[in-house]
């Protein structure tokens, strides 16, 4: 499987703060006391990371599922 995470489609987001586009960076999440890398939009300004519940939600189900397959 390896880490294949779907990329996140960041275009149409922007920055609340500084109006930049978000771009899709790696985010380093702790879960189940492992640690994994996912994409999420952030802006390179300022480095705001936006967590989205059901983005996030969805990349845990994702880190979830590479678990029980090993
Ligand atoms: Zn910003």
């Amino acid at each position: 499987m390896g880490h294949a995470f779907a990329k996140f489609d960041a275009e149409g987001w922007n920055c609340k703060k500084c109006g930049r586009p978000l771009t899709p960076c790696s985010v380093n999440v702790e879960y189940m006391g492992s640690s994994f890398f996912v994409e999420l939009p952030g802006c390179q300004e300022c480095g705001f990371i936006l967590i989205d519940d059901e983005l996030a939600l969805g990349r845990m189900l994702e880190v979830e599922k590479l678990l029980e397959d090993k």
